[in-house]
């Protein structure tokens, strides 16, 4: 098949709603990442999404509504549910709900619950007017790389699978919405996005953080969100996290990058030493820059045939829990202190001298 990649002008998202209409999948942008969309109501459509990416039959995907009115229609609203739409909405936040018997189970992976976000890219707003349904769409990756923020990104996985991309550039945020299940009175995050739970507490009162949000699930454990179970966002390099202070995480990172071929070190500006060589790349001057330029980096790396990379850990709080969890989940949860990679380092040398 061949991918034809359009500019998200009003003929291009005339043209991509009705390929939506008729029941062909539509890669989009939004201000997270690309997403993969078919028509809510077509449940053929809806498991071709799954096809398309390789995506495990058990992980739901995301229900995309022009607002709350839509999101009714969908799913059982709840007093909290309405608090949070009120308040974050359009934007990065799905919020899970009972799923209405009549939305077709395929969304929701068999689930009773449905997961809803009115977006705020005027694109995907654009689209889902026009196209006149509800947009069920993941992210528009193969199953398990990371997830896509530019038109580009989405060929280089989709490309030749799907009919048609939107191109609207890259997407602003860059990392994937914040989840929350809304369907009890306090919030709880299945997944740390734009939409902090430190933002979250501050309209609901309170807000809580599914353990697994930092943590991999044990052998058999209950998943709360079925996409906590799954690989994710993984680069081919081998990936560590390096926690300390600014100075130890910069000394770390450079012992373990010197004559290292194919091995980076990410982090964040202010650590990076002066002069730092090709090896160092920039996260960005803060947290909410790592989000918008870590997926691009992590397929750089891919690109630049880097076999190894090690990551200055952030601190969990505000958007660095987001990109904490995207990163803990490329790095298999392997997080180290800079203190103890240090001495491995020490080690090593005092054995072949
Ligand atoms: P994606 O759109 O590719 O970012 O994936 C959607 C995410 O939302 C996945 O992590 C899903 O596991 C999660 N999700 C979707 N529907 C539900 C649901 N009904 N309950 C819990 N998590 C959900
Ligand atoms: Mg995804």
């Amino acid at each position: 098949m061949q991918t034809r990649r359009l500019k998200a002008d009003e003929q291009g998202i005339l043209e991509a709603a009705d390929r939506i209409r008729s029941g062909d999948l539509v890669a989009f942008p939004t201000e997270t990442v690309y997403g993969l969309g078919a028509s809510v109501y077509d449940a053929a459509a809806v498991q071709a999404i799954f096809a398309a990416k390789g995506r495990p039959g058990d992980n739901p995907l995301i229900a995309h509504v022009l607002g709350i009115r839509d999101a009714q229609a969908l799913g059982e609203w709840t007093p909290l549910a309405q608090t949070l739409a009120e308040a974050f909405w359009p934007g990065p936040l799905t919020l899970i709900v009972k799923r209405r018997p009549q939305v077709s189970s395929v969304v929701s992976a068999g689930l009773p619950t449905i997961a809803l976000r009115a977006p705020s890219h005027p694109v995907a707003r654009a689209l889902i007017a026009a196209a006149g349904v509800p947009i069920a769409a993941p992210s528009a990756n193969r199953s398990g790389r990371p997830s896509p923020t530019t038109a580009d990104h989405v060929m280089e996985d989709l490309g030749g699978i799907i009919p048609l991309v939107l191109d609207g550039g890259a997407s602003e945020v860059g990392l994937e919405s914040t989840v929350v299940d809304a369907t009890s009175e306090i919030p709880l995050v299945l997944r740390p996005g734009a939409v902090t739970p430190e933002m979250l507490a501050t309209v609901a009162g309170e807000c809580r953080v599914a353990e697994a949000v930092m943590r991999q699930l044990r052998e058999g454990e209950y998943a709360p969100s079925p996409g906590m179970r799954h690989k994710h966002y993984a680069p081919k390099a081998r990936m560590t996290l390096v926690e300390g202070s600014g100075d130890e995480v910069a000394a770390a990172l450079t012992a373990l990058t010197a004559n290292a071929p194919n091995t980076w070190a990410l982090a964040l500006a202010d650590i990076i030493p002066q002069g730092a060589g090709p090896q160092w790349r920039s996260l960005g001057r803060d947290a909410g820059e790592a989000a918008h330029n870590l997926f691009y980096l992590l397929r750089e790396a891919d690109h630049q045939g880097v076999k190894r990379i090690y990551v200055q850990a952030l601190r969990r709080d505000g958007m660095g829990l987001a990109v904490m969890n995207r990163l803990a989940r490329a790095a298999g949860f392997d997080i180290k202190t800079a203190r103890e990679l240090l001495q491995g380092q020490h080690d090593k040398k005092g054995n072949t001298e």
